[in-house]
């Protein structure tokens, strides 16, 4: 790197069995060709994508399917799947795919065990079934790595004091469970967490098709001139998305950054550069709000 040089956190999130199957793939294959490492976060439990069919009520929702080209993105299979057809497992019945991330030198991490649930159930989750959720998606991760995970993202952003909370049992390096502008250490109960927050700082391509920006390129393009002005800038792609129909405009998001001095890097190596500024991190309180393109709420520092 240069003294110009920039770098990007690159956020893998990885929802659905075929976005484990054949997105996880291609993204491996584009990263590979670029020289670029990132952070992959898996789901490791059943696969119940299928289940937001059934939400076609909810505002906002079937706008937001077609503006993510929803029949390209998502199969049959997918659509079905925890409905009429059995739900599939999603990093635990691809232990090869997982296991291949971190052998191509990526970092790997927890997403979920049930996103589905955990996205729409969060709210109303005992203490105890967020536990739970936490601890069936930790033990499966153990199951198909062979070691224990050092860091854990929050399915859809949405995280509360008892999820981070438990969250502290695990002796994570961190974690990325919000929305934010820079890394922090988040405050529960008034006292400070062990676990820093890497929060996901640019919106998502599904955030921005046909809301801000209705074509990818223009969408990327964005994401380059907010990655250059950023201190801590994180950018997640989705296994589904840029590993699917958006495989194309994914590469050349690459090449653009490459040209621009900008080098996407895995989240712990920007929390690393970011602790060796010497400048204590942040305290932050979470609570929720909202960001354009994207349904309900997800989880971010509040201020005041
Ligand atoms: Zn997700």
């Amino acid at each position: 790197m240069t003294a110009g040089d920039r770098s990007l956190g690159l956020r893998i999130d990885v929802d659905t069995h075929d976005g484990m199957k054949t997105g996880v793939p291609t993204l491996l294959e584009v990263f590979a060709a670029h020289g670029v490492k990132g952070t992959f976060f898996l789901s490791m439990g059943p696969d119940r994508a299928g289940l937001a069919v059934f939400n076609v009520f909810r505002p906002g929702f079937l706008a937001k399917m077609r503006r993510t080209k929803a029949a390209r993105v998502y199969s049959l299979r997918t659509v079905l799947s925890g409905t009429i057809l059995p739900a599939r497992m999603i990093g635990l019945a691809l232990p090869e795919i997982a296991r291949r991330i971190v052998a191509e030198g990526h970092e790997v991490g927890v997403h979920a065990w049930d996103h589905r649930r955990w996205q729409d159930g969060l709210e109303s989750f005992s203490d105890a079934q967020v536990a739970r959720e936490l601890a069936r998606a930790y033990e499966a991760f153990v199951e198909v790595i062979g070691a224990p995970p050092k860091t854990f993202a929050a399915p859809a952003w949405l995280a509360n004091d008892a999820s981070l909370s438990f969250q502290e049992n695990f002796g994570l390096h961190y974690a990325s469970d919000c929305r934010g502008e820079e890394p922090f250490l988040p405050v529960v109960g008034g006292a400070a967490l062990a676990t820093p927050q890497v929060p996901t700082t640019l919106p998502t391509l599904d955030e921005a098709l046909g809301e801000t920006h209705p074509l990818a390129r223009a969408f990327f393009t964005s994401v380059l001139v907010a990655a250059g002005k950023a201190r801590w800038p994180v950018l997640t792609v989705h296994a589904e998305l840029e590993g699917g129909p958006y495989a194309d405009d994914m590469r050349w998001f690459l090449e653009q950054a490459a040209e621009a001095g900008i080098h996407a890097v895995p989240l712990n190596e920007l929390l690393t550069a970011r602790c060796a500024t010497g400048k204590p991190l942040p305290r932050r309180t979470m609570g929720h709000g909202t960001v354009p393109g994207r349904h309900g709420k997800v989880s971010m520092p509040v201020f005041g």
